[in-house]
């Protein structure tokens, strides 16, 4: 479920998400080192460094595997008691003083209080209006010379003055190493997303890709399009909806909402139970006025 390559973070210091990433490191437990140029060149062989950049690395750094954790959490809440349902769309739902009520194309169901995390759909399942942007974002699968497996999981910073979340790639289990550049402004309704690639789409990826990594010079074996959820400021969206107490949500993951899952859902699960986290006010609906959440 979790493959422990190590993570390599690439970039120059003035670049925002590297000072902000080497910042966080140097508060946390985590253990890490700092690779100036040469060394970085003579530990990552395989890895073009640029003129002034740097190298962190971080030896427990690993990837998640989406699916095996998936199932994980699933069986962990079967063990629960929790029945869980593929393929049942939900239709809508209404909240009164006495309950919850869901349809879905199924039929209907009774709660005291349901939790929403419905992802790029949040907005149109919840009926709101978030300051959310739904992003496409695109992947690709390529072949390596050497291991793909021995290589760790690296990110690349933009350069500095440019704000754009760093580029990253990942060992994956069928042996290829998946790389993405992040795309911003790329808005899509979350119904329209196809897997079709544009020859811009690959030209973004190809161009990082074969600098930093130039074994990889072929054309990529598969190409994945997802999709993730930016909010207005970088924040999640972590409370009640304002029209019901009885409903709580978790929303505008901003392409991280995986590895928090485990501590979100805890979190969402207090809040059913009326136990509140004052700590998280910064995650809070109330930071916007309600006019704007409406539809
Ligand atoms: C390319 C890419 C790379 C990413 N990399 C990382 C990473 O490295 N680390 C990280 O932490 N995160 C990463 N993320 C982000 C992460 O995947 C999301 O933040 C996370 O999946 C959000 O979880 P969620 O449960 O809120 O929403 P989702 O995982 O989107 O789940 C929402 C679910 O709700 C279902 N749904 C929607 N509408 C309805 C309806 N009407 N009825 C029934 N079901 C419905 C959807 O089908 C879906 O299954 C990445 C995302 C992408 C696209």
């Amino acid at each position: 479920m979790m493959v422990t390559t190590g993570n390599v973070f690439v970039g120059a210091p003035g670049s925002k998400w590297f000072d902000n990433t080497l910042e966080n490191l140097k508060a946390s437990p985590f253990e890490h080192e700092i690779f100036d140029g040469d060394q970085a060149h003579a530990r990552f062989p395989r890895l073009r460094i640029g003129e002034g950049e740097l190298a962190v690395w971080e030896p427990n750094g690993g990837v998640s595997l989406v699916q095996p954790a998936l199932l994980a959490i699933q069986q962990l809440g079967r063990e629960a008691g929790v029945e869980v349902r593929y393929g049942e769309k939900v239709l809508d739902w209404s909240a009164a003083d006495s309950g919850v009520v869901v349809r879905t194309a199924s039929g209907e169901y009774g709660a005291d209080r349901i939790v929403v995390t419905a992802g790029a759909f949040s907005n149109k399942v919840l009926g709101l209006n978030f300051p959310t942007r739904v992003e496409r974002q695109v992947l690709a699968n390529f072949r390596m010379d050497l291991d793909a497996e021995r290589f760790p999981a690296t990110y690349i910073a933009a350069p500095p003055g440019d704000d754009s979340a760093p580029s990253y790639g990942c060992p994956e289990p069928d042996g290829t190493f998946k790389f993405s550049v992040v795309g911003k402004g790329n808005v899509i309704d979350p119904d329209a997303l196809s897997q079709d690639v544009t020859d811009a789409d690959l030209d973004r990826v190809l161009s990082i890709v074969r600098d930093r990594i130039p074994e990889i010079q072929g054309d990529p074996v598969s190409t994945t399009v997802c999709m993730w959820t930016e909010s207005e400021d970088g924040h999640w969206l972590i409370g009640r909806h304002p029209d019901s107490d009885r409903v709580v949500l978790g929303a505008g993951c901003n392409g991280r909402g995986f590895r928090y899952a485990p501590v979100i859902g805890s979190i969402l699960a207090d809040l059913t139970e009326g136990v509140d986290h004052p700590e998280l006010a910064r995650f809070d609906l109330s930071r916007y006025e309600l006019d704007r959440l409406h539809v």
